[in-house]
């Protein structure tokens, strides 16, 4: 599959899937040269009549969406591997979120996603949505501590949340082979297609660490492009940079985990983020605007 089409192709199925998470149609109003509407318009699609069966009221969230030509492009590599994207290129005021794992399932954060429209991508390792084992310490011992399994991951999907890969066990990666690599990438990959419906686009390795074997396997998997981080999201929603200026630059990808008081964290880091001047930008639509 060209890389080149791929968000497209993937907006579809998300399209089919989540109808009432009433992001499609700011997903699609980015598809192709970036020339998108505004995103009051998208907006003023939320909650078409009939189409939420799953939720009530207005949900997804569109987030902010790509102007005509602000997004540059991702350098394609030449092996034609899935690329690795730390930050989003573009000179706008937007920053993006993502979260991993999956130990703490506060339904709180869910709410917050659906109710206040803010697009998040979850990138989700089979062992914490299935509070398998030993708890990771990022789990940090919380009160919904696998609370709902892949229910809350499809609650979190209801909401307009993207829901991506994270391996099964959260190896480090470049001690495996490319066999068992590829077994944490797909596996998790078709978990996530069972109990979704739509099999994940994006891949965050465990700890960031990766290798050649790790593209090919994530490509084999039906894997677009490895995301990784450019700030993390600590406890009390405060963020610790990767820059010595520590200052959000546009195009900043944000990494948080699934931890206790993710809730009121999220709410303390979105309040941070907007004070600052940044918007919260839709991962997929900008994602989808620099392959083109
Ligand atoms: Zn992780």
């Amino acid at each position: 599959m060209a890389s080149g089409t791929y968000w497209t192709i993937r907006t579809a199925a998300a399209t089919a899937l989540a109808v009432s998470a009433g992001c499609a149609t700011s997903l699609d109003s980015g598809t192709g040269d970036g020339a998108t509407p505004a995103p009051g318009a998208s907006r003023a699609s939320k909650a078409p009549s009939g189409a939420g069966d799953r939720a009530a009221g207005p949900s997804g969230p569109p987030g902010a969406t790509p102007r005509p030509g602000e997004v540059g492009r991702f350098p394609r590599p030449g092996d034609g591997l899935p690329p690795v994207i730390s930050s989003i290129p573009t000179e706008r005021k937007v920053v993006f979120l993502t979260i991993d794992d999956g130990w703490e399932q506060d339904p709180g954060f869910v709410a917050q996603v659906r109710d206040r429209r803010i697009p998040v991508a979850a990138f989700v390792t089979r062992d914490a949505v299935e509070a398998r084992g030993t708890a990771d310490p990022t789990a940090q011992g919380g009160r919904f501590l696998g609370a709902g399994k892949w229910r809350y991951v499809r609650d979190l999907r209801d909401a307009g949340a993207t829901i991506e890969n994270h391996t099964l066990t959260h190896p480090n990666l470049p001690m495996l082979g490319y066999e068992g690599q590829k077994t944490e990438i797909c596996g998790v990959s078709r978990l996530i297609r069972r109990h979704t419906g739509t099999a994940p686009t994006l891949f965050r390795p465990p700890f960031g660490n990766h290798n050649t074997l790790t593209r090919r396997a994530a490509k084999a998997c039906g894997i677009d492009a490895l995301l990784l981080w450019t700030a993390t999201v600590q406890p009390g929603g405060k963020i610790a940079y990767q820059v010595p200026d520590k200052k959000l630059r546009p195009g900043d990808i944000l990494l948080l985990h699934f931890r206790p008081n993710l809730a009121r964290d999220f709410r303390i880091l979105v309040a941070k983020i907007k004070r600052r001047g940044f918007e919260i930008g839709n991962l997929d639509a900008y994602l989808k605007a620099a392959a083109r």
